[in-house]
């Protein structure tokens, strides 16, 4: 293929690599660039692994609103929000409280939905032309409700993505447990659960690697480690040596630090960082196969054959990725008192902290913003998730604009 029209990919999370893989089978010819010597190294490194395809839900909500000052005052382990920011922080929390209203909670869910499908879709075609060795499996996900309050929002939100023909449905106790004998072990109720068959799991970090290998090795595509882009512009970018390069496209694809590179020209990006944790452990002896999800406790499972995955927390305001020993050891207590014999937890390893790109509406950017100039991020707790179908999403703006010129 003549690669005649040269694009620059800022950032080698699973946001960067997919981007970089559309653009690539598209005819570009791409470079990527990334701060760490190693791909995958940011918050796509240890996530949850879930690939959440049904439950999208968005995190302004309705529900959420009401526990605004709670999570304020950080009595919430789960969840917490930094009082004090930058301008742009109470700008992003003001438009986050937009969106805490049950007509934008179900838009917002709807269309991440909708991505997710895609994404769905996309990863199967990217599968049947490149085989990758992930860890892939279609688990299925429960996501499990503790109280009858639950189920009852539980079920609207659920009725709207069916009406899409998502298979999707809640369960009541004993028809969760049948399916997951594990959650027989929980020691707090368990009024219901939602199920997803078709959700799946994967090790984020290694398809990046594996996709990026592949990349290299079949489309041409090179890999800069180890050097930050300082500035950007359209068609251009200013590495940290001072170096220039130029592209015929620029696409912006490093997380949570978009705002940076492209407030200074005048692009608004409204994304914060927020910070989350993970842990693995050998897996105990009611170890749950199906994924799950504590709604309640705000943490995720995912069996990794030998050993349990758990994730979860939500820290904005906060960009240490250092792992907090405390904040670590709430989580480790909320997996034990979730599912206490899902893993050995007195034998769990040191943990993991990542920082999640969030958008007020959980919604990613994915657009052109001038000509020669691209953003893909925002992708939130779901990044993973919506990878593919977001850079199908971009390879299609892309075209669109260049049909354009
Ligand atoms: C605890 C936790 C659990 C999660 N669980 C799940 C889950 O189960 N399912 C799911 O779908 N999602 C999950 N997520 C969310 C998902 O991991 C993220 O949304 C996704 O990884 C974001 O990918 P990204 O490529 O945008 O960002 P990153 O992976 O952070 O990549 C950004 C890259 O840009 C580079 N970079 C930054 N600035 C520059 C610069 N100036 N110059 C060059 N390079 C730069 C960084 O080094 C980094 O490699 C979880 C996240 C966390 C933290």
């Amino acid at each position: 293929m003549d690669r005649t029209r040269k694009a620059i990919i800022v950032g080698a999370g699973a946001i960067g690599v997919t981007s970089a893989y559309t653009l690539a089978r598209d005819g570009w010819q791409v470079r990527i660039i990334d701060s760490n010597p190693k791909p995958a190294m940011g918050a796509s490194f240890g996530n949850g692994r879930q690939l959440s395809y049904s439950h999208t839900n968005a995190l302004a909500s309705s529900q959420i609103l009401g526990q605004i000052p709670r999570l304020l005052a950080r009595c919430d382990d789960a969840f917490r929000m930094g009082v004090f920011g930058s301008s742009g922080y109470y700008r992003w929390i003001a438009k986050f409280l937009a969106n805490c209203t049950t007509p934008a909670y179900h838009k917002n869910t709807l269309q991440v939905l909708a991505l997710a499908q895609e994404s769905q879709r996309a990863m199967g075609d990217l599968l049947d032309r490149h085989p990758i060795d992930f860890e892939h499996h279609t688990t299925g996900k429960l996501v499990i409700l503790r109280t009858e309050k639950e189920v009852r929002a539980a079920r609207q939100i659920v009725a709207a993505k069916q009406e899409t023909g998502l298979l999707q449905k809640i369960l009541n106790r004993d028809e969760a447990t049948n399916l997951e004998p594990a959650l027989a072990g929980s020691s707090e109720n368990i009024a219901g659960a939602i199920y997803a068959p078709n959700d799946a799991t994967g090790d984020c970090h290694r398809f990046s690697v594996e996709l990026l290998d592949i990349l290299q090795c079949h489309y041409g595509v090179s890999y800069s480690g180890g050097i930050s882009v300082k500035r950007i512009g359209n068609s251009r970018v200013v590495l940290s040596n001072e170096k220039t390069l130029t592209a015929d496209l620029v696409v912006v694809a490093n997380g949570h630090r978009a705002r940076q590179l492209l407030a200074p020209i005048g692009h608004s990006v409204p994304i914060q960082p927020m910070k989350g944790y993970s842990f693995t452990a050998p897996v105990g002896y009611a170890a749950p196969t199906v994924s799950i999800t504590d709604s309640k406790r705000r943490i995720v499972f995912t069996n990794l054959g030998d050993r349990m995955l758990v994730a979860g927390i939500a820290e904005m305001g906060n960009v240490d990725t250092s792992v907090d020993t405390n904040r670590l050891r709430s989580m480790i207590s909320a997996a034990r008192a979730s599912l206490p014999e899902a893993a050995v937890y007195d034998e769990a390893d040191a943990g993991w902290a990542g920082l999640r790109p969030l958008t007020p509406n959980s919604q990613p950017i994915t657009r052109m913003l001038a000509p020669g100039l691209a953003v893909n991020t925002g992708h939130g707790m779901l990044g993973w998730t919506l990878a593919m179908g977001s850079a199908e999403r971009l390879a299609r703006v892309v075209r669109e604009s260049s049909a354009n010129d």
